[in-house]
């Protein structure tokens, strides 16, 4: 196994055969397969453990039927219809099928899963996860308490350890070295910044997993870490590679009201149910048959409606009620117990005997960089870029088409996180190394020494609010080309001031300061990509409602957005040409989304 490092004008060097780019769930499902063939180095802005997949509450979804009737096909049907037809079919079907060895893998490394009476996993109902097509909730997510991520991340990297992964943390990766070869592009290694010393480290590896998962911060009321400012979706955009569907993201239900911190949709899974400001359980007249469990886009949507007609409560009437309290103590203290302390500590609101004030909020992003169902990354619509993979939800493979359903991002980290390891690994084995061009680093040191050594005198906390401000008033649950058209020239405006910010640390070691200025130039890139895919999208479809465009246009619209940058750097704009790639249809077609 190759695994050197040396030293040479103050940069580190590294070789790895196989190198993965984030230590969440789905970065360490792959490293779990390539450690034991390969050598494997993760590197992870964050110590593994408090990556975002251990903030995940309620359940990963898998059809063991343990406690009533289920099916494979069921939950490719309802990931399909979901995801409002966008969702790749055949994709679709290999989350669903790899889904049970998925949560037996998990159970067998250890993870102490919530048990039915006989011993069994238990499963819970989540929204969306139906059985029969469509007739009626189902119990699909596997959960251990609310605390499914958690556990799962505890378990992926106790088993990292124990297979000799060896691990970089909090190490920034910022840019991906790509050369041309005579065979075509190849991936040739990583640059990466350790926060403790301020130092450049190249990582040479044979093949590149990207894991940075999610890019939340975009908007300002969120249930997202302050961590997840897509650098890894940035750093490919950068590189001149497409990004898929970024157009849609997902505005989760329940967020606690003006905070967005997220209470589970496992709630209303055990039986919660949301009340308008008249106590009236609205989600009746959205969705008569699943009610409650409807999938995210349409429940928010309901919410949102209902705020806009006047039925919202509080002083402003602005948020609706999650109503637990006819679950009773125990239920709640047992099974939900992080969200009863995350309202009582954050709201002082006790849900076993008051009503909790919710509201959506930013939460998942469908899109991100393009994937075949191999995990490896994609420069157009069918080209694969030998030696570079992506899992987890900074990649799109598309497994959740326009509106992802709950418990399926957990599942999605583990079925293609193991893909991708596993795939890396079998590439890895007979690739060469690609050499490593002698100015590897250049960029980013050029880059980091810029921002640091900078004379301006823009804020980044003020240009991050302004950005996070717009997008939450402008691209939400409900958007127009007005509203887009506004969000984009504010983030014009925010472009143009990005070069001129100033950074008051003007050390090398725990620069975070720093860091948080390079990350608010990916929310800013990432943000312009999102709002230009969704003003060229002039239909409605998933968690993307346009109020101009209020229908379904399947003539038109029923693809895949491919945006791709055109230009270098600018200022105000990067130059964004945008293209259409088929949706794979191989067993449903669209027919009318009704719950
Ligand atoms: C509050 C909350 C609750 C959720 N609940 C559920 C649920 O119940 N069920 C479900 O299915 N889904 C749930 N989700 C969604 C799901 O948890 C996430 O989509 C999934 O865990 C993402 O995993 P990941 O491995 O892709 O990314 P993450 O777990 O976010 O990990 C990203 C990793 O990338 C690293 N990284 C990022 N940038 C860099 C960089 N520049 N250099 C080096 N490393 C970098 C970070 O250090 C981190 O280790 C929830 C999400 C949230 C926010």
């Amino acid at each position: 196994m190759a695994e050197t490092s040396s030293v040479t004008d103050g940069i580190h060097y590294h070789q790895h055969d196989v190198l993965i780019i984030g230590g969440g769930g789905a970065g360490m499902r792959a490293a779990i397969e390539a450690a034991p063939k390969a050598s494997t180095a993760v590197i992870t802005k964050l110590y593994p453990t408090r990556s975002h997949t251990g903030a995940a509450q309620g359940g990963m979804a898998a059809a063991l039927a343990n406690v009533e009737e289920d099916s494979n096909e069921w939950h490719t049907y309802d990931t399909v219809k979901g995801g409002d037809y966008l969702t790749d079919q055949d994709s679709a079907e290999i989350l669903t099928r790899e889904a049970i060895d998925a949560v037996y893998d998990l159970e067998n490394m250890g993870l102490p899963f919530n048990r039915t009476p006989d011993g069994k996993i238990d499963q819970r109902r989540f929204g969306g996860h139906t059985r029969d097509h469509g007739k009626a909730p189902v119990r699909r997510a596997c959960y251990a308490a609310d605390r499914t991520g958690h556990m799962i991340l505890q378990t992926l990297y106790q088993n990292c350890v124990k297979h000799g992964v060896e691990f970089f943390n909090e190490f920034y990766a910022l840019d991906l070295v790509m050369t041309e070869t005579p065979l075509g592009k190849r991936v040739a290694g990583v640059v990466a910044y350790e926060l403790a010393t301020g130092e450049i480290h190249v990582f040479q590896g044979k093949a590149v997993i990207f894991a940075t998962g999610g890019f939340g911060k975009i908007y300002k009321t969120t249930s997202n870490a302050h961590t997840l400012t897509g650098d890894g979706v940035g750093i490919i955009w950068r590189k001149g590679l497409p990004l898929e569907d970024m157009e849609f993201y997902q505005f989760h239900p329940t967020g606690l009201a003006g905070l967005g911190i997220l209470l589970t949709e496992g709630a209303r899974g055990e039986g919660a149910i949301l009340r308008n400001a008249s106590g009236e359980r609205f989600m009746e007249r959205y969705a008569p048959t699943i009610k409650d469990l409807a999938p995210r886009d349409i429940v928010a949507r309901s919410m949102v409606q209902e705020v806009l007609d006047g039925r919202g409560a509080g002083p402003n009437k602005d948020y609706v009620y999650l109503d637990c309290t006819h679950l009773g103590a125990e239920v709640l203290e047992t099974k939900l117990p992080d969200i009863t302390e995350f309202a009582r500590t954050y709201l002082g609101v006790d849900p076993v005997v008051e009503r909790v004030p919710v509201y959506p909020t930013a939460h998942y992003a469908m899109g991100g960089i393009p994937t075949n169902n191999d995990a490896e990354v994609l420069s157009d619509n069918e080209t694969v870029i030998p030696g570079l993979y992506a899992a987890g939800e900074c990649a799109c493979v598309s497994v959740h088409g326009a509106n992802r359903l709950g418990t399926n991002s957990l599942l999605d980290i583990n079925v293609f996180g193991k893909r991708a390891g596993n795939n890396a690994v079998e590439y890895a084995r007979t690739a060469d190394f690609v050499d490593l061009p002698t100015d590897a680093a250049d960029g980013v040191v050029k880059m980091l020494a810029q921002m640091r050594e900078g004379t301006g005198t823009e804020s980044v906390a003020e240009i991050r609010k302004a950005l996070q401000e717009t997008m939450d008033r402008n691209a939400q649950v409900f958007r127009t080309e007005e509203t887009l058209q506004t969000a984009l020239a504010d983030i014009a405006k925010l472009r143009s001031r990005y070069p001129n910010v100033r950074i008051h640390d003007r050390g090398r070691r725990f620069n975070t300061d720093l860091l948080e200025a390079v990350e608010l130039g990916f929310l800013l890139d990432l943000a312009e990509v999102v709002v230009v895919s969704a003003i060229n999208r002039k239909e409605s479809r998933g968690a993307h409602m346009r109020d101009d465009y209020p229908t379904r246009d399947d003539v038109n619209y029923m693809q895949h957005t491919m945006a791709y940058r055109t230009a270098a750097e600018t200022g105000a704009s990067q130059g964004i040409r945008l293209d259409w790639k088929p949706v794979r249809v191989t067993h449903y077609q669209p027919t009318e989304r009704k719950y």
